[in-house]
């Protein structure tokens, strides 16, 4: 028997008693006459103690050729610790080793195997299992255990039944580039890994399954952009026989079990906000409401005063910086050279100080008077001591950028508080999205999302106009799930395909099986689909979804540690009919 307990488990209780521990030689001192040795394990760190009056002569030899990472085996007598260690819990005892069996030696681990570890991202990404030993990342990968078991018990509690579906398959369009599998059997053609189950679960439901979830790797072949994965994992539903409210509802009810069972924290009703809303108010479809600043628009009150930057402007909008007017000149010429940074795009800032006095204080001073200004504060919410920050331009840039702006501040100000939750529906999604790129409409969820019937006709005249009933849950000024209720019946499909650029025959060549699930009686349906590394991230407080995967890919989609993608072999290629003839 390798271990009778782990290196967690002994107490005060258990001196006297004789164990067996296997593990990992966390590190060792070495007095001579006496050696101690920190024996890890997933459950925690024992110490051992070797006497020179007490061991073996054999094994206190044998224990002083150990090393850093070394497995072991031993067994010896629990004693009590002359210093104990109040900061680990097995801190009061430690094992008086009379065997000691060294069932393998390690190299030296290439970067320390603690909390803070010296090793950079890249090499502990390399030798990931050395890293898995670290607390932090181990802790994370509990968690997130902790988290899906959360999720599958409280979703089968609720009637849904989880159902695997096929890796390889078709394209599904969830607006990204697909993975692309080659096949021996048939030359020339490829399967996609699914960006999500999404037309799989629609079928289920036409397969009367009722309320499905998975819990599901999907596969997008996007441009990554910093802490985004080719593969993720999502949290997959549809129910059928339901409407937004229904969906939201009972999305909501697994939200709050999960921060009250992971995190202990009670949330009331969660808000809603329109799509039109979050936008004004935040300028942003995915608002952290922990904090205020809210947008104040101020085109009524700025604009024909010959002020020609704001006169030519779309949208003339700020917001209170909280205690800003404590900034100094220069602190604010670096907020005004943040947001004309390429990343944010701004052309310049205006700003009015809010003296505690009452009076204003402006760069605009020679167009503003102190009753313009007043205005300006209260459209901003801005209070004395305050300091407001002004944005102009084309409406959609403008929003993005104060946004960007407030999140930036708030950060400073540390408004984002990660042991706050704040969840909010954002619903009444646009159905379409124009593309500059391509001059036409995408659609903004996917192609399967459902108009607003009541909408239907607007699509023929102002089809941007459209509301979708879609809807996402954001919590903490993150995307952590979004869904829709979703068009069942063939004409409103074939409709939408046609919104969207595909010919008939387009249409059928890739959904044709859909749409023919659609004759066969499919019931109303919606679902929704959450971002598992995300939301665990979260709820770990934490903001790099890496750190909570257990083998990542780096920024440029790589897995450094086994070394993907890798060429393969012209043989390899022949048989996949991917050869290129000489
Ligand atoms: N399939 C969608 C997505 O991956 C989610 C949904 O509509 O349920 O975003």
């Amino acid at each position: 028997m390798y271990r009778t307990t782990t290196c967690g488990a002994l107490r005060s209780n258990d001196i006297g008693s004789v164990v067996t521990l296997s593990g990992w030689v966390q590190k060792t001192r070495d007095k001579g006459f006496m050696i101690w040795v920190d024996l890890r394990d997933r459950y925690g760190i024992t110490q051992l103690i070797f006497d020179e009056d007490r061991t073996p002569k054999e094994i206190m030899e044998s224990a002083k050729n150990l090393g850093r990472e070394y497995v072991i085996q031993v067994t010896g007598k629990v004693i009590e610790r002359a210093s104990k260690n109040p900061s680990i819990p097995t801190g009061d005892i430690e094992i008086l080793v009379t065997e000691l069996i060294v069932l393998n030696q390690a190299k030296t681990p290439p970067f320390t195997i603690e909390n803070e570890t010296d090793g950079g991202e890249d090499l502990r990404m390399k030798y990931r299992y050395l890293d898995i030993r670290r607390n932090p990342i181990k802790e994370n990968l509990i968690f997130r255990h902790k988290v899906t078991l959360e999720v599958r018990k409280y979703l089968s509690y609720e009637g849904f039944i989880e159902v695997e579906t096929p890796y390889l398959i078709k394209s599904t369009p969830e607006g990204a580039r697909d993975f692309v599998v080659p096949s021996r059997m048939n030359a020339g053609q490829f399967y996609a890994l699914p960006q999500s189950p999404q037309t799989f679960k629609q079928l289920l439901m036409v397969g009367g399954m009722d309320k499905y979830f998975q819990i599901v790797k999907c596969f997008r072949d996007e441009d990554l952009r910093a802490d985004r994965q080719p593969e993720f994992t999502q949290i997959d539903c549809e129910m059928a026989f339901v409407e937004q409210e229904d969906v939201l509802n009972t999305f909501e009810g697994l939200t709050k079990h999960l921060l009250k069972e992971i995190k202990g924290v009670a949330v009331e009703k969660f808000p809603r906000m329109t799509y039109n809303e979050a936008m004004q108010r935040y300028g942003n479809d995915k608002p952290d409401i922990r904090f205020g600043m809210e947008f104040g628009e101020l085109n009524d009150v700025a604009q024909h005063k010959n002020f020609n930057v704001f006169n030519n402007a779309e949208l003339v909008v700020g917001i209170a910086v909280p205690g800003g007017n404590n900034y100094s000149r220069k602190e604010i010429d670096k907020l005004i050279n943040w947001v004309k940074r390429p990343q944010i795009g701004a052309l310049g800032m205006v700003y009015v100080r809010c003296n505690e006095d009452g009076s204003y204080k402006s760069s605009v001073d020679k167009f503003y008077n102190q009753e313009d200004l007043a205005k300006w504060a209260e459209k901003t919410g801005a209070n004395t001591g305050d300091l407001i920050c002004v944005l102009s331009g084309e409406k959609d840039k403008v929003r993005a950028q104060l946004s960007a702006l407030r999140m930036e501040l708030a950060e400073r100000l540390g408004l984002r508080n990660p042991n706050v939750f704040a969840p909010l529906w954002v619903v009444d999604f646009p159905l379409l999205e124009w593309d500059e790129e391509t001059q036409r409409y995408h659609a903004m969820h996917h192609p399967f999302t459902s108009p607003k019937p009541e909408q239907i006709p607007l699509l023929k005249t102002n089809p941007g106009a459209v509301k979708a009933n879609a809807y996402d849950l954001v919590l903490n000024g993150n995307e952590i799930g979004g869904g829709s209720i979703r068009i069942h019946d063939k004409q409103t499909q074939a409709m939408m395909f046609d919104y969207l650029g595909f010919t008939p025959e387009e249409a059928k060549e890739q959904f044709g099986f859909l749409m023919n699930a659609f004759e066969y009686g499919a019931p109303p349906h919606g679902g929704i689909a959450f971002g598992l590394d995300r939301l665990v991230a979260i709820l770990g407080g934490q903001e790099t979804i890496r750190d909570f995967i257990a083998f990542p890919k780096n920024n440029s989609g790589r897995d450094v540690m086994i070394d993907a993608p890798a060429k393969i072999d012209q043989e390899q290629l022949k048989e996949l009919h991917l050869s290129i003839e000489k």
